[in-house]
């Protein structure tokens, strides 16, 4: 064999980790129009994350979708994750005169702060003033600063001021610009507090729901993220990392996070375009060995809002980001307007099943022990997927009342299923975003063997096990304490359970 084959990734069809269910890999679909009234059908493709988008819509349409949500949850026995994504301090363009405005490569224009719409100059030698409606951009704005219109379509670099209002500033690429279309200013300092006092109101709103999980847009720093938790500190909270400035800080803002979103949509306007992909492997990366989740987004599917079958390159995608480490890749357009949503998550969970089954999939290196959690439940996390890998097992049974131990477990993705057991319905939602983990509900019982016992059963009856089968058991004794997991079983079904 030479030395190329010995890289080539092998594709073992025979060894299925997942063949019954979806891919180990989660999927967050948005819900919009296209999407709203066929959750089910969602569900059955394999969305275990459902996104609403506080950009978009009344409090009364996020109440009802969030009892929507919740009915099917309870129609389809499964949980589903639900994630509320608040705005953040999105720069935007004021009002233009005529509403759209035409930049050529090469003008000279003039970016001025305020709402607008601002009139066009009088004197024929007078720049066009472009309203930019952030407040504090005259201050922060040094020539040399890159200034990106309609979320980087025209790309514009400050030039030297003449001592009058505005700023002017050369198109290096022009296009259209209209209302309100996003603004991106990468390397100019803007103190842009998170949360703004909209996200004040959506992420009231957003706990009244009981949502599990806040998406939070632009953050910038750790800080913020703590200032979000404290408003809603029983929700998961993902930052959206999109600006030059989270990169930055990234190491507190996974510190604070709970999750972090690869949100490309955003970030391919901050950071060079080329530079996006090894963001994305990077922050992946970080995020596993900081114990932290990952959701992956944007155009990950996009040729599907208008075509039923993705492109070879959209399919690369998301298996790539697969096999970067991601636990959950995002359909943003597809589900929320496009015309195939079903079709597109299940191209998606199809993509990741085909990944999962590849040795290639299996033979990537895994992150180890991390000390700064030297904890039981982290031990017995690695232990379990230590021991089920070695032994080839496809089952991981875990026990978990807040969901610690499978988080962590999650991390070290193990080859087997994690089947995360708990009695506690915000728990297992809260489990729904995390590559290789299964959560089910289960009923809480006196003592472990009962527990153990009852789970062998009632996974039997699913066929989620079969009889004979080799599983690990994960569990915390006394039963039902939470942060207690500290009981690792290797167990052949239908063996009598007897600990003592
Ligand atoms: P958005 O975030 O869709 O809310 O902008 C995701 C991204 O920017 O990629
Ligand atoms: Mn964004």
């Amino acid at each position: 064999m030479g030395v190329l084959d010995s890289q080539m990734p092998r594709i073992d069809l025979t060894r299925r980790f997942c063949q019954l269910g979806h891919a180990h890999a989660k999927i967050v679909a948005t819900i919009g129009p296209a999407s709203a009234g066929i959750l089910g059908e969602l569900v059955d493709a394999g969305m275990s994350v459902a996104r609403i988008n506080f950009s978009h819509g009344t409090a009364d349409d996020h109440r009802n979708m969030v009892a929507a949500i919740r009915a099917i949850a309870v129609e389809k026995h499964t949980p589903i994750g639900i994630l509320a994504d608040i705005r953040g301090p999105k720069l935007r363009l004021g009002r233009i005169p005529g509403g759209r405005m035409l930049l050529n490569d090469g003008d000279l224009v003039e970016l001025r702060e305020g709402p607008g719409p601002f009139p066009a100059p009088k004197d024929a030698g007078g720049l066009s003033p472009i309203p930019i409606d952030v407040a504090g951009i005259d201050e922060k704005l040094e020539v040399g600063h890159r200034v990106y219109l309609a979320d980087g379509v025209v790309e514009l670099v400050i030039e030297e001021r003449d001592g009058k209002v505005g700023h002017p500033a050369r198109v290096r690429r022009g296009g259209v610009i209209s209302d309100g279309k996003g603004v991106h200013m990468p390397e100019t300092p803007l103190e842009l507090a998170v949360p703004t006092e909209a996200d004040i109101k959506d992420l009231a709103l957003a706990s009244e729901l009981g949502v599990d999980f806040v998406g939070v847009s632009y953050v910038s720093a750790g800080a913020e993220i703590d200032a979000v938790r404290k408003l809603i500190p029983e929700a998961l909270i993902v930052a959206k990392i999109e600006r030059a400035r989270a990169l930055e800080n990234i190491e507190e803002i996974l510190k604070a996070a709970d999750g972090i979103m690869v949100a490309r949509g955003d970030l391919g306007v901050e950071v060079e375009l080329e530079e996006v992909p090894m963001v994305q492997k990077s922050l992946i990366q970080m995020a596993l060995r900081a114990g932290k989740f990952t959701i992956t987004a944007t155009e990950m599917l996009e040729s599907m809002v208008s075509s039923s079958r993705p492109t070879r390159a959209e399919v690369t995608d998301v298996a790539n980001a697969v096999l970067d480490g991601t636990d959950a890749v995002m359909l943003s357009a597809e589900t929320a307007v496009g015309k195939y949503p079903v079709d597109s998550v299940g191209a998606m969970d199809r993509i990741a099943r085909a990944v999962e089954a590849s040795q290639y999939y299996q033979d990537l290196p895994k992150v180890g022990f991390r000390s700064s959690e030297s904890t039981f439940s982290n031990a017995a996390a690695l232990a379990a997927a230590h021991a089920s890998d070695a032994l080839s097992l496809g089952k991981i049974i875990c026990f978990t009342k807040t969901g610690n131990t499978v988080r962590l477990m999650s991390r070290y993705r193990p080859h087997a299923e994690i089947i995360a057991l708990s009695p506690n319905r915000r728990t297992l939602a809260r489990m729904t975003v995390l590559a290789h983990v299964r959560p089910m509900y289960c009923e809480q019982m006196p003592t472990l063997e009962d527990m153990l016992d009852e789970a062998s059963r009632d996974l039997l009856a699913r066929g989620l096990v079969q009889q004979g089968e080799q599983v690990v058991f994960v569990a915390g004794v006394p039963p039902g304490v939470a942060s207690t997991t500290n009981v690792l079983k290797l167990h052949r079904i239908g063996d009598p359970i007897k600990l003592a």
